[in-house]
């Protein structure tokens, strides 16, 4: 969990309101379907438990995370809805996964058998969903293998197969072979009712897939399992989502340096005017600005950007306001992104994808909720 406040004035406000608003934004979206919140990572680095009690207040009931300590954590703090472990747990921690009463995802006949006997050692019962591979070529049993093994799964004791799942390389640039996907978990899903085997949900959609592919939340899928568009980011223009975080600091030192003096590491920046005012803030690349952008950056300071200057530190970054400070003082707020910068816009200058963005706000940096429910 992050700490909601620090005795630095640098912070990360997240907006529960649009949360909110982006969940009926996508519910509304995907006609409605149930959905299985992906809150990994502490939920994008907004923080996972903060989400998910917001998520569950408004009527969510699944999460998925990506690791058994996310899932424990979610439990310790009172989320009560079913938790779906997507990442591998390692056989060394198969009791914890058993004993946790969360949902594991089973990506081979070997780990079924071995989660079976573990279960049934304990006298205990584990609810799975097996995962898919249909072209992601990461975790999971391949297409191939996937009749043959989720019919030999169904008969293990101790494990209960409630769910099959596949995941999307990409949902927003490649239509047809995304199609080919679905097809091929359609027909799986055909191929063993034929059979008799009926597993009550089916999953593929992420976030992209919500807005670009309608068969992803089709009438063979039960529930989608979107993640970065709960936050706000969506790659078409019609989806109707806003981003939750906004990076803050405030100034704490400002000085008038002459010509010719030099700013930062390596001294990359050089004052060409007769003086100029350099503003410090205490934001750096241990808390979310990468290196890689340094003198690219752009700040808000009373609604005006003002551009950084010289290699960004470890705790710490300058900020040029010109000959003229227009009156700024020390102690003023700033903006790093999230209001007239977009996170969008901050992720291109740090050479960086949304989602990178998201998770790259470090520890150190206290998250401040807003709207929510008291
Ligand atoms: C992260 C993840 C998601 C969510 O993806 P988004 O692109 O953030 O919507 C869904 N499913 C799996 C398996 C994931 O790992």
């Amino acid at each position: 969990m992050f700490s909601t406040h620090s005795f630095r004035s640098t912070w990360l406000e997240v907006d529960l309101t649009r949360l909110k608003e982006n969940l009926k934004s996508i519910f509304t979206h995907a006609n409605k379907k149930s959905m299985i919140a992906v809150v990994k990572a502490d939920g994008y680095g907004h923080g996972a438990v903060e989400i998910a009690r917001t998520l569950e207040q408004e009527g969510v009931s699944w999460f998925a995370v990506a690791t058994l300590d996310e899932a424990i954590e979610l439990r310790e703090n009172g989320v009560r809805g079913d938790i779906l472990v997507l990442g591998p747990v390692d056989h060394r921690w198969q009791r914890e996964i058993i004993n946790c009463g969360c949902v594991a995802t089973v990506v081979s006949l070997a780990e079924a058998e071995h989660l079976s006997k573990t279960a049934v050692a304990l006298d205990k019962s584990l609810r799975v969903h097996v995962k898919v591979d249909t072209g992601m070529g990461r975790f999971g049993i391949l297409f191939e293998q996937a009749f043959s093994d989720i019919s030999a799964m169904m008969e293990l004791p101790g494990i209960t197969v409630e769910g099959c799942f596949s995941h999307l390389p990409s949902a927003d640039h490649d239509r047809e072979f995304s199609e080919h996907q679905i097809q091929r978990m359609r027909n799986l899903r055909h191929d063993l009712e034929k059979k008799g085997v009926h597993i009550p949900f089916w999953h593929i959609a992420n976030s992209e897939a919500v807005w670009n592919l309608s068969d992803a939340y089709g009438t063979d899928f039960t529930h989608i399992r979107p993640g970065i568009s709960l936050y706000g980011v969506a790659s078409v223009p019609f989806a109707n989502v806003k981003t939750l975080m906004t990076l803050k600091t405030k100034i704490v030192q400002m000085k008038r340096l002459s010509q010719g003096s030099t700013v930062s590491y390596l001294r990359t920046y050089r004052v060409t005017m007769p003086k100029e005012w350099i503003a410090v803030l205490p934001i750096g690349y241990a808390d979310a600005v990468p290196v890689v952008g340094s003198g690219t950056y752009e700040v808000v300071i009373r609604g005006k950007r003002y551009p950084q200057v010289g290699r960004v530190c470890m705790d710490s970054m300058m900020v040029s306001l010109g000959e003229n400070k227009e009156g700024i003082r020390e102690g003023e707020e700033v903006e790093i992104f999230g209001g007239e910068i977009s996170l969008l816009e901050f992720a291109q200058k740090s050479q960086r994808i949304p989602y990178e963005v998201m998770c790259g706000v470090s520890k150190r940096v206290p998250r401040i909720y807003r709207g929510e429910e008291k």
